[in-house]
């Protein structure tokens, strides 16, 4: 899926259920009446859409990327906490204690029945709590898996209380066309959640698979290699990703997300190059070979699959390297003899990994505090440096394809921009959403 095909489809579904209550119609009323309705029916279809965009759908994520679809996630939930905030205040007319038989469209009279406004409450105090669990999440020292539970625990009870609240004070929810198109997409919206934690581990326990081996790489870098144990393995493209879980059931909440380091064309065995960060990655070294390992996937649009480029260039900063080996590993394999050039930057000389297989490269080593022998780059990868390594017919023609921390990766985009590459040549993956 392209960018501007995810962002029609989703002014379309969002703007749906307002579309079809302006349909249904009634009395008219005065206009701040409409905009308050208007504001709780496009708050509410902007959370239920939330839960597809945070759901795992290759089709909607593998076609613009999953950092794009978190990053529209993130900025609906905030533009809905807004309308959300502001609608039940732009609300003026007579409050009433139940439905007044002179009145069935509601147009006179605003409920205060207080079965119906409670749910409303309810979601109108978590919704704010969510956003800011998750806006500071790190700050507020939640370890990720418990948040995640909080978030998704959260998301289904605001989504129940918000359907409750629109269906029975709601003018439009109330009446019976509208009363179905938000059940339909609540349904969605929490059939996604359980496909992402019900059905998906149920899937993966049918299809484990088991360590094989644990390299250290680097002092704080390792390759874990899984293979697949009773099935054919993975379907995927060099440089997408998976949820790897290793040693937990397949419904635990301890999964992450690491790209592919190995190539399709390597065989049924997948390799992952991992830093140590937090607590799953600094563990990884006591993992035992035969540890049962389940992986969601594969995801991501960082593939060279269909590009006929005349060269391509890969620039990695550290761990980002993993998921450009894997794209080289395949060029490689499958015998393809365009031009490549490597960039791959670290602090220091210790945190090169590979670097036998990366020396029979084209590769423009970048060290920020180099030893006193160092020959290679020294500093940022930045545009100075992205000058000197390729030329203007390289900046035109070629495909740049980048992973690592975003201050490199945004410093690189703007100057390939700068330089005259179209940014459909330009692909990126990043690995923080925050
Ligand atoms: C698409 C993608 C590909 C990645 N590929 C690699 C790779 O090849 N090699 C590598 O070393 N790292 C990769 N990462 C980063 C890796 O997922 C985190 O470093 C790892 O999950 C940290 O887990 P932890 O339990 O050790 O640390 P924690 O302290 O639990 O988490 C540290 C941070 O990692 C992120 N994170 C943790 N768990 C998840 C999760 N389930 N989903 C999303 N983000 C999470 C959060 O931002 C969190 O704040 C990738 C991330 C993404 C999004």
């Amino acid at each position: 899926m392209k960018p501007l095909i995810l962002i029609v489809g989703y002014l379309v579904v969002v703007t749906l259920p307002l579309a079809i209550s302006w349909w249904v119609g009634g009395p008219p009323r005065q206009f701040q009446q409409e905009l308050a309705s208007g504001m709780g029916i496009l708050a509410f279809s902007m959370v239920l859409i939330e839960f597809i965009l945070s759901g795992r759908f290759k089709a909607i994520s593998n076609g613009v990327g999953l950092d794009v679809t978190m990053r529209l996630h993130q900025i609906m939930a905030r533009t809905a906490l807004v309308f959300a905030l502001l609608h039940p205040f732009l609300y003026q007319g007579t409050p009433s204690g139940g439905q007044r038989p002179w009145d069935p469209t509601r147009a006179l009279t605003i409920t205060t029945d207080f079965s119906a406004l409670s749910s409303g409450i309810a979601a109108y105090l978590l919704l704010p709590s969510l956003v800011v669990l998750a806006i500071g999440r790190t700050q507020l020292g939640f370890k990720y898996e418990t948040w995640r539970l909080l978030h998704g625990v959260g998301a289904l009870l605001i989504a129940m209380l918000l359907w409750h609240h629109t269906v029975n004070a709601g003018r439009y929810g109330s009446q019976p066309v509208m009363s179905w198109v938000w059940l339909a997409m609540t349904g969605l919206a929490i059939g996604s959640l359980l496909s992402v934690y019900l059905l998906v581990p149920l899937l993966q326990k049918a299809r484990p698979w088991r360590v094989t081996s644990v390299a250290r790489l680097t002092p704080r870098q390792w390759e874990v290699t899984v293979k697949p144990d009773g099935h054919r393995g993975l379907d995927y493209k060099a440089g997408q990703f998976v949820w790897l879980n290793v040693g937990n059931s397949p419904f635990s909440l301890k999964e992450n997300p690491f790209s592919i380091c190995s190539a399709p064309a390597a065989g049924p065995e997948l390799s992952f190059m991992i830093k140590e960060l937090g607590d799953f990655t600094r563990t990884i070294g006591q993992i035992r070979t035969g540890t049962v390992a389940y992986l969601d996937g594969a995801y991501g649009n960082l593939s060279l699959d269909g590009r006929t480029e005349p060269g391509v260039a890969l620039i990695a900063g550290g761990v980002g390297l993993a998921p450009l080996l894997g794209i080289l590993r395949q060029m490689r394999l499958t015998g393809d003899s365009r031009q490549v050039k490597v960039i791959y930057g670290n602090r220091i000389i210790d945190q090169i990994a590979y670097r036998e297989e990366l020396d029979a490269e084209n590769v423009f080593y970048v060290l920020q505090e180099p030893p006193e022998t160092w020959h290679g780059e020294t500093g940022f990868i930045d545009s100075a440096l992205i000058d000197r390594v390729f030329t203007e017919i390289e900046f035109s023609e070629w495909v740049f394809v980048m992973c690592g921390p975003a201050i490199m990766m945004d410093t690189v985009e703007d100057h390939l921009i700068e330089r005259g590459t179209p940014s459909q040549r330009i692909l990126s993956e990043r690995f923080s959403y925050d």
